[in-house]
Formats: C-alpha cells, structure tokens, sequence
C-alpha cells in the first residue's frame, strides 16, 4: 500500500529530520513503500516527511537504471550552478526555476547500511539536492526564480533541451 503524500502547506514539511540510527527492517519496509508512492505518482524522487516522518530518508530515480535510495544524505562539495525548472509532489501543479549547484559530491547510507561518496551532475544533481533539501523543511517554492505554467512546461522544456 502506497502512503498518502503531504501537501504544501503542512507544517510536517517544514521540520527538520531526524538522522537515522539503524537501518530497521521497518526502516525498509518504509523506504519500499516510499518508492511505491513515488512512482504511483510519476515522480523522480522522494523524501520521507512527504510521507509524514520526520527522518532522513530519500529516493532519487530519473530512470530504471539508476535509484538512489539514500539515508542521512549529505552534499560535501558543490560546484557551479545552473538554472532549470521544477515540480514537488506535495506542490502538484506548480512549476518554476530553481538556482541549483551543477556539480555534487554526497555520502550517504544505502540499505544495506554501507557507507557510500557519489558525484552527480545535470538533473540527477538537481533532484538529489531538492529531496535533501526535504529533510531540512526547505521546499523549491522558497528558492524559485520564476514560475512556469504547467500548459508552457513543454515549450520551456523544448527551449531549453540544450541546457
Ligand atoms: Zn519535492
């Protein structure tokens, strides 16, 4: 059973997550019923206070091949910044630009409790440091440039293919 997904303006998206401890057979349980939800919705990723816990939890998967599944995430070094437009399963129907860093170096804990260093960059960058901005209460509204119609998303996209 996939979770209810919080909706902007609940106040449980504006608090700030707890680390995790140890990665409980609960803690999985969770994180499978999180991707569920994410991709019921269609989305990219994830984080566990738009479930309702206040934990450091997320998942990033552009596509198939490639899910982040990450647990007290951190960027450690950030580099250039670009522009490009965004959407939030708890804001749906909202889109706008959003100032990000271009290239990334985060750890994190994968599920098996491994501690792992990844360098992300283009829109994989841009979806981790959303999520994680997630886990500190931080949505993409407080941070946007310009608003995007959802009926102008696809000229914007085609416009900007080269970017
Ligand atoms: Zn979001």
């Amino acid at each position: 059973m996939p979770y209810p997904i919080l909706l902007d303006p609940d106040r449980r998206l504006r608090q700030e997550s707890h680390e995790v401890t140890e990665i409980t057979d609960e803690l999985i349980l969770m994180l499978d019923k999180m991707y569920e939800t994410m991709v019921l919705h269609d989305g990219i990723g994830i984080a566990a206070p738009q479930i309702g816990k206040n934990l450091q939890v997320a998942i990033v998967e552009l596509d198939e091949e490639e899910r982040f599944e990450m647990f007290n995430p951190k960027i450690i070094e950030k580099k250039g910044s670009t522009i490009d437009v965004e959407g939030c399963l708890s804001i749906p129907h909202v889109y706008g630009t959003v100032k990000r860093a271009d290239l990334i170096t985060l750890r994190f804990y994968d599920r098996e409790g491994d501690e792992l260093e990844v360098e992300a960059d283009g829109y994989l960058s841009r979806a981790i440091q959303h999520e994680i901005d997630h886990l500190h209460g931080i949505l993409f509204t407080d941070k946007v440039i310009e608003y995007i119609k959802e009926e102008d998303l696809e000229t914007y996209m085609e416009e900007h293919e080269d970017d």
